[in-house]
């Protein structure tokens, strides 16, 4: 357990009982506490709205919130912004030259449609040097979909010339059995980024716990708040250790309870507004793929088509 979490028991009104369910409703920071409603909190952890008040308003106070920083500070940080290639010149081309570190690209599209495959491919091209377009770096997968496949790793790092066992013992994965383990992972992340050099952190499906999980109108808010703040722990990830973050999101086939649209995808505006890089896949003719880039915040909305073959991902 860290200081932070032995910090809950501390706060006033917060007794071992209050502590241990905000535990297990995933409240396990600081943070996490000071940035609920109080009606949330009090709902979620059997308390009076007033307690929970007090209990926001304590870890507020204990809480790093963070402060301003000043532009050339921002400048200095954007200025190591690094770009991964997708192995594709096309896809590259289209997001500005590759995924982007310190930012959330978003891929989603339907089942089939390529998300994992580009995941992977990215996993391995990843470790490559930074003058092949790589950021020399470890991977971290979250895998809630058990889809992460070693097989698939090696006939792609064969295809770069890539030693395939040192690719692999350079891909931390991980399998997420819920929504909670989910988040969970993502914070153990930071510990395993403490110890290698972490450029790339795949979280593939970001959504479906979450979709299994919270079913019906009741539960969205919820749902959203959870998955708002997994996105922000995901962000500050990037910032931190200066990677790339990819997350995958299935197209609802059935209607959104919320959304109505069977062809947007989940999480509706809480993940479409904090990932900074949207990608629509779909699939084409002849093994082809049509990826389109959404809502970015400097390149214009444009498509690329991409091939997955034996190689990986290609033109
Ligand atoms: P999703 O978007 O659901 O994550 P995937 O990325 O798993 O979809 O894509 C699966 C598709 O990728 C398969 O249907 C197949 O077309 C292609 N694919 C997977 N492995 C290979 C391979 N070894 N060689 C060629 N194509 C492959
Ligand atoms: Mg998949």
């Amino acid at each position: 357990m860290s200081d932070e979490e032995n910090g809950i028991e501390k706060l006033p009104g917060v007794g071992p009982a209050t502590a241990e369910k905000l535990r297990e409703a995933g409240y396990t920071t600081m943070m996490s506490i000071a940035v609920e409603s109080p009606k949330n909190l009090a709902d979620l952890c059997e308390i009076g709205e007033a307690v929970a008040t007090k209990v926001i308003a304590a870890a507020k106070k204990a809480a790093d919130i963070g402060g301003f920083e000043t532009g050339d500070i921002v400048m200095e940080r954007r200025e190591k912004v690094g770009k991964l290639t997708t192995c594709s010149k096309a896809l590259n081309s289209l997001m500005g030259g590759g995924f982007e570190t310190q930012s959330i690209t978003e891929m989603f599209g339907e089942f089939g449609s390529g998300k994992t495959q580009i995941a992977h491919q990215c996993a391995v091209s990843v470790q490559m040097k930074e003058k092949d377009g790589g950021l020399d770096g470890d991977v971290i997968i979250i895998d809630t979909e058990n889809t992460f496949r070693p097989e698939r790793i090696i006939q792609m790092a064969d295809a770069l010339d890539m030693d395939s066992k040192e690719v692999l013992s350079r891909i931390h994965v991980a399998r997420a059995f819920n929504s909670h383990h989910q988040m969970l992972l993502a914070e153990k992340a930071k510990e395993l980024a403490e110890e290698f050099k972490v450029r790339l952190l795949i979280v593939d499906s970001l959504t479906s716990h979450f979709r299994a999980e919270y079913v019906g109108r009741g539960t969205l808010a919820d749902r959203q708040q959870k998955l708002n703040r997994h996105m922000h722990d995901l962000l500050r990830f990037g910032d931190l250790n200066n990677s790339v973050i990819l997350v995958t999101n299935q197209v609802s086939a059935k209607p959104d309870a919320f959304f109505g649209d069977p062809t947007r995808p989940i999480g509706g505006h809480i993940v479409g507004h904090t990932a900074t890089f949207r990608l629509y896949l779909r699939k084409s003719k002849g093994g082809k793929r049509i990826v389109r880039l959404i809502d970015s915040p400097n390149l214009p909305e444009a498509e690329a088509v991409i091939t997955v073959d034996e190689k990986g991902i290609r033109d």
